[in-house]
């Protein structure tokens, strides 16, 4: 089998409501998503999505994957697209870095692989069964009041997770933030605060060391020095997030002691197959792990889901869901989405998921014949 042909579209993808995180600094309106059609000689028609939160969450942005194409693209015709690892490798030596650009390209190889073989991701990951994920809310940044109103209306559409996002330069409204949520929160229910990386090391440890919470705290500082130094001088286990980009970053995170669970995202570690052998470390290193994607419709959201089902109950935390947050929704009612606190994987084979072309709209891009 060999890929002949690779489209780029290109969609604005407004939020519902502008979105704040890191304490109010980064601020959200709409999110520039690429989704990527890989066509082959045998038929078979896989679907990827690439999608960064804006340009201020990562060293990621919507325009870099459309420029990145330009290169990868035209490496992939003629090439074998269930052969996932030589895929990759033959991405990293045309272009080093850059992992945010190879994930929707990496995603349409596993649909067309999975179609290939008769099986939905989950099971090509390993799992037993289309096993459903608990979701997680997220909160943006505002006042305790705000954040706990929040918090309710989530508690009532079935989420009993909840990233609550803080941080910033005020550390007595971070403390109260804090207090007053944890006090709030419903019995059964879990917050982990996420802090988006805004706290300098001694602001951490001065508000972590202020307050009763044993809860989860993500990304409190920039760097994963910063993050384990932290780790070390307080009670709460410590989650990261934006500070691991490669497997190599994994590593350290475990060697240094930084963190006692990590995010898994397809689209800032490279696609899913990094993402599954960040998994599979983590698994062995005892971690536990969000599941989950940058950004994007249901369609990214899926292909998270999918590698979530597949990992075992004592690693895997809740998974959010990005398309909550969007005004427009490209793969109509398909996909991984939140029934009752539960998202659960198609069963299809491949990824599940196909866009609208009406809601696409033109190609922005062809590569191949
Ligand atoms: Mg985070």
């Amino acid at each position: 089998m060999k890929i002949t042909r690779v489209t780029a579209y290109q969609l604005d993808m407004p939020l519902t409501e502008p979105y704040f995180l890191s304490g109010g600094r980064l601020r959200f309106e709409k999110l520039d998503s690429t989704f990527v059609r890989i066509e082959t000689d045998e038929g078979l028609i896989g679907w990827g999505e690439g999608c960064p939160w804006g340009h201020t969450y990562l060293p990621a942005h919507g325009p870099g994957i459309r420029a990145g194409l330009e290169i990868l693209a035209p490496a992939l015709i003629g090439l074998d697209p269930r052969g996932l690892d030589h895929i990759n490798r033959v991405m990293d030596v045309q272009l080093p870095g850059h992992p945010y650009v190879k994930s929707p390209l990496d995603l349409a190889c596993w649909d067309i692989l999975g179609q290939a073989a008769g099986m939905p991701l989950w099971q090509l990951f390993g799992g037993a069964s289309a096993t459903p994920v608990e979701v997680n809310s997220s909160i943006s940044t505002g006042t305790p009041d705000q954040m706990i109103a929040l918090i309710r209306k989530a508690s009532q559409k079935g989420y009993r997770t909840h990233s609550a996002k803080i941080g910033g330069t005020d550390t007595a409204l971070d403390i109260a933030r804090i207090g007053a949520i944890s006090a709030a929160l419903p019995s059964g229910e879990n917050v982990t605060f996420d802090v988006n990386r805004a706290w300098s090391p001694g602001t951490a440890i001065q508000v972590l060391n202020s307050t009763n919470t044993r809860d989860w705290v993500e990304q409190p500082c920039q760097t994963l020095e910063q993050c384990a130094h932290v780790a070390a001088r307080v009670h709460n286990p410590i989650m990261l997030d934006e500070c691991l980009h490669t497997f190599d970053d994994h590593l350290e995170a475990w060697k240094t002691r930084g963190c006692e669970g990590v995010k898994v995202k397809p689209n800032r570690v490279g696609g899913l197959t990094r993402a599954r052998q960040i998994r599979d470390f983590g698994i062995s290193v005892g971690w536990q792990m969000h599941i989950e994607d940058v950004g994007g419709s249901a369609l990214a959201d899926t292909a998270a889901i999918h590698l979530a089902a597949s990992t075992p109950d004592e690693n895997r935390l809740a998974s959010w869901l990005c398309h909550y947050h969007l005004a427009i929704d490209p793969v109509p009612g398909q996909g991984a989405r939140n029934v009752n606190g539960v998202a659960t994987p198609p069963s299809t084979s491949g990824l599940g998921v196909v866009p609208d072309f009406n809601i696409l709209g033109d190609p922005v891009a062809v590569f191949g014949g």
